[in-house]
């Protein structure tokens, strides 16, 4: 197939929504789906149609249907061309599945488009329709120029590292040409839970920030889900030694950064600490491993029993929590990687940070542990001892945390300081591996 970039067009009740697609090759029926989900959220759109020549619609429904309408659209595009013609785009008219108690059993047909004449709130719903297609456009351009991630199209190199659910490696993603970190996950679980996992994981094709690890996408291959997302050639925080402050305070701005823009989006990170904390060359930190889906955090959970030592008290407890549990993670992973050792020292983290519960319950007995003053600025001290307090409602969230003093002293967008630290670390594991 033709593989030049094209234009789509979704044509909604509110408006076209115009997308350029870079390589229609790789484009998949259910990227196409989801991008229209974006733009038309209270639909349930199930396929959509096209128009063929003499304006029959045609339905889409699969990943062939899908290529059968982008080569029937190439020959039409050349034709126009070749006419000196500018191609239109494609368009495409999203059609939404029935929902349950809407039927219609008189089969009467309404007209459901708003209509201006008789709408005295037009004008404000068309400019929230407007800011939404807006919003909505930057998303769609994300999804579809990412493309679908299939299973045959990556080769996998060298195993990055081993956590409690998967395994991570290092790959290649032949057609969209990019070095990917994939994580696998073996889990046996039904076709109905992969389903849901696969829709729960939707929402990190939302996820647009500097600060959170980009998500290419997802694929089920017999029981293990593979999760691609890109790769940080510095690897994740655990494996270096004790990091001096004004390194740590710029990492703290970026982790404070990216949690505050996924609590902004009603996600709880759930798994914040040092291993799940990713830098690279550039000097860019970012988060990865947040909890989206419930169902694939459930299904590894069956599967790998224990309490992760970064856990804040009310959660070891089994008490509610929220926003204040991350901060605690926050608070005690920035202490670690100051100290280069776990700030409870009863508490041995051999394999990984899953533990059993009993042996955690000097965090949830005991004072929380404090940095020495002699070594750390004040600024750091205090930012420890505020997100390490008992009671999660004295721990600083979200705003009162960026405008903590520590995190206003380093918010200096310097990455420098950071890929200088980063390149240096990685020169000193490569000659000590005997590599230079
Ligand atoms: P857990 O399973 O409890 O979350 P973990 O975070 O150590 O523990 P994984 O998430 O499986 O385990 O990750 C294993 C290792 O792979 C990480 O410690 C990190 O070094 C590496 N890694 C993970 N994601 C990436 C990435 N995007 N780029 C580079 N390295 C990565
Ligand atoms: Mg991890």
């Amino acid at each position: 197939m033709d593989t030049e970039a094209i234009v789509i067009r979704i044509k909604t009740p509110t408006g076209d929504m115009d997308s350029p697609v870079e390589y229609p090759s790789l484009l998949n029926f259910n990227d196409l789906l989801v991008a229209i989900r974006e733009v038309m959220p209270e639909a349930t759109v199930t396929a959509f149609e096209y128009e063929d020549e003499v304006g029959d619609r045609i339905t889409v429904r699969s990943d062939e249907e899908l290529k059968a309408m982008l080569s029937y659209y190439c020959n039409t595009m050349n034709e126009q061309r070749m006419n000196g013609l500018l191609p239109d785009p494609l368009q495409i008219f999203p059609r939404a599945g029935k929902t349950p108690g809407i039927r219609n059993i008189h089969g009467l047909k309404v007209n459901t488009r708003p209509n201006p004449a008789n709408d005295c709130t037009h004008a404000v719903s068309d400019t929230v329709a407007n800011n939404s297609l807006k919003k909505s456009s930057a998303e769609l351009k994300r999804i579809l120029s990412n493309g679908q991630i299939n299973a045959q199209d990556i080769q996998y190199q060298e195993q990055l590292g081993h956590g409690n659910g998967g395994t991570v490696y290092k790959a290649y993603h032949v057609l969209g040409k990019r070095v990917l970190a994939v994580k696998v996950i073996p889990l046996d679980i039904t076709v109905e839970l992969q389903k849901q996992i696969m829709s729960e994981l939707e929402i990190l094709y939302k996820c647009d920030s500097p600060y959170i690890i980009t998500f290419f996408g997802a694929f089920f291959v017999e029981n293990r889900i593979s999760i691609c997302t890109e790769f940080m050639d510095g690897g994740s925080l655990d494996v270096y030694k004790r990091i001096p402050e004004h390194v740590l305070g710029r990492i703290a701005v970026a982790v404070v950064k990216g949690l505050t823009y996924l609590w902004s989006l009603k996600i709880l990170h759930r798994d914040v600490k040092p291993s799940n904390m990713l830098v690279n060359t550039r000097g860019q930190v970012k988060l990865c491993d947040f909890g989206v889906s419930t169902q694939l955090v459930n299904s590894i959970a069956k599967t790998y029993v224990g309490t992760n030592a970064y856990m804040a008290p009310e959660r070891i407890s089994g008490e509610q929590y929220g926003i204040h549990a991350d901060v605690w993670s926050v608070g005690i992973s920035f202490m670690e990687l100051a100290l280069d050792m776990f700030p409870y020292p009863q508490i041995q983290k051999n394999q990984g940070s899953l533990m059993p519960l009993q042996l955690l319950q000097c965090i949830v007995d005991e004072d929380p542990p404090v940095l020495p003053i002699a070594q750390f600025s004040e600024k750091f001290v205090h930012f420890i001892t505020q997100c390490m307090c008992r009671q999660p409602k004295e721990r600083p969230a979200p705003n009162n945390l960026m405008d903590h003093p520590f995190i206003i002293q380093y918010n200096d967008g310097n990455a420098e300081v950071v890929s200088m630290w980063v390149c240096r670390c990685l020169e000193e594991r490569r000659a000590q591996q005997g590599h230079v």
